[in-house]
């Protein structure tokens, strides 16, 4: 029995080898052809995304998905270009197909929902890009969703929730928030302001200092606040704290604190002079133009054309600037209205060509997108950045200027 046994084994033994055999060939054949397939189809496809030639780069990596229907890498690269090249609803009818069709894991379910909700985006879909987003819950998609949410939530003013993602971006990622989170903080004060609770609103900018201390804006709207109520005292308190916080923004009040300074001096006498010496000392310690600015426009309003000169010219000395040059000009010309009608005329001439050099050209950069902004703003107009321009505008000369030198 036990003979008979062995016997049939022996038998039955090539019969399995060649049946292995078989099997392997049939696996690597198969997995020739699919890595032969996938690269040359996906490189072209790449080839021509390198050289901007979208239209093609869809082609071939359709044509690479035909050969490919299960990966979904192809079908995110696909995706991904149709959202570049504006196509968003055929990257939507994609991803949908595949959430329909395709027998996913969930992970790879939550892989097409990170790439919809994206399209959705895209798309200004707000709605349901939002919805999908926050589905993404506890998965490896969560940060991705998060900044995806807080961008959401920005661009449609809903700063309340903004806080709340920020925060939990923040916990999540490590990557601090606090400057976003207080500006969001500001974003409802105003609502407030605007609405005219007065008491909200200090309560949202005091939370905007609990999120960053250095929030400057926060300071410059309670100084508003307190004027709004006749408050000068209060006011110039707030926007004296700016020094401590970021100096470089003290520009940004220097025409806020002199008006303020001014009305006390109606009410009791003495402070203008206090205010103009405040400046002064702010001026010599932090040489900020826009302070310069409106110093010299006071001093010339209050203490005459003889003692902006003198302003002007201390602070050329100082620093040369094309902006001092022309109030050390215009200065120049309106004390010396006494003098010879052909020396004046002259340095009204060299005030115009220098005004006409500077124009009206002072901008802020957005150092994260390089958008130039003619005006101060707390976020990029551009790219929606949060303090991204800086305190002080550029001087920046004329392009005829510049052209004529070369
Ligand atoms: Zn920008």
């Amino acid at each position: 029995m036990t003979i008979e046994f062995e016997y049939w084994w022996l038998l039955a033994l090539p019969l399995f080898f060649t049946l292995g055999w078989i099997a392997a060939r049939v696996d690597i054949k198969q997995l020739l052809s699919e890595s032969t397939a996938l690269p040359a189809a996906y490189f072209k496809g790449l080839n021509f995304l390198i050289s901007d030639q979208h239209a093609k780069a869809v082609d071939a990596f359709s044509e690479a998905i035909e050969a490919n229907t299960d990966s979904l890498e192809l079908h995110f690269a696909l995706g991904s270009l149709f959202r570049r090249t504006g196509e968003t609803d055929r990257a939507i009818n994609m991803h949908l197909n595949m959430l329909d069709k395709k027998e996913l894991t969930e992970n790879q379910k939550s892989a097409v929902k990170a790439e919809l909700a994206q399209d959705y985006l895209k798309a200004g879909l707000f709605d349901r890009a939002e919805e999908l987003f926050i589905g993404l819950d506890d998965t490896r998609y969560r940060q991705p969703a998060l900044c995806a949410l807080l961008e959401i939530y920005g661009r449609e003013r809903e700063w309340a929730q903004a806080i709340a993602t920020a925060t939990d971006l923040e916990r999540l990622s490590g990557v601090p928030f606090r400057i976003e989170i207080a500006q969001y903080y500001c974003e409802l004060a105003m609502n407030d302001i605007i609405a005219q609770r007065q008491d909200e609103a200090r309560n949202y900018l005091g939370l905007a200092l609990d999120a960053n201390k250095n929030c400057v804006r926060a300071n410059v709207l309670l100084g508003d606040l307190e004027v709004s109520q006749g408050a000068h005292q209060a006011a110039i308190a707030h926007w004296k704290r700016i020094e401590f916080q970021q100096p470089e923004y003290l520009g940004l009040v220097a025409g806020k604190l002199l008006k303020s300074y001014r009305a006390l001096n109606v009410e009791n006498g003495g402070q203008l002079k206090d205010g103009l010496a405040q400046l002064n000392t702010y001026l010599e310690t932090y040489k900020l133009p826009t302070l310069m600015s409106v110093l010299y426009e006071a001093t010339l309003n209050e203490e005459g054309a003889e003692k902006a000169a003198k302003l002007a010219r201390n602070e050329l000395i100082r620093q040369p600037s094309l902006t001092t040059l022309d109030q050390l000009l215009q200065a120049r010309a309106m004390a010396d209205e006494t003098q010879t009608q052909g020396s004046n005329q002259d340095i009204q001439l060299m005030q115009q060509t220098v005004r006409n050099a500077i124009g009206n050209r002072a901008v802020f950069h957005c150092n994260q997108c390089g958008f130039r902004a003619k005006q101060h703003h707390w976020q990029c107009p551009a790219c929606n950045a949060w303090e991204s321009l800086p305190a002080e505008p550029s001087e920046t000369i004329s392009r005829e200027m510049t052209i004529k030198k070369k």
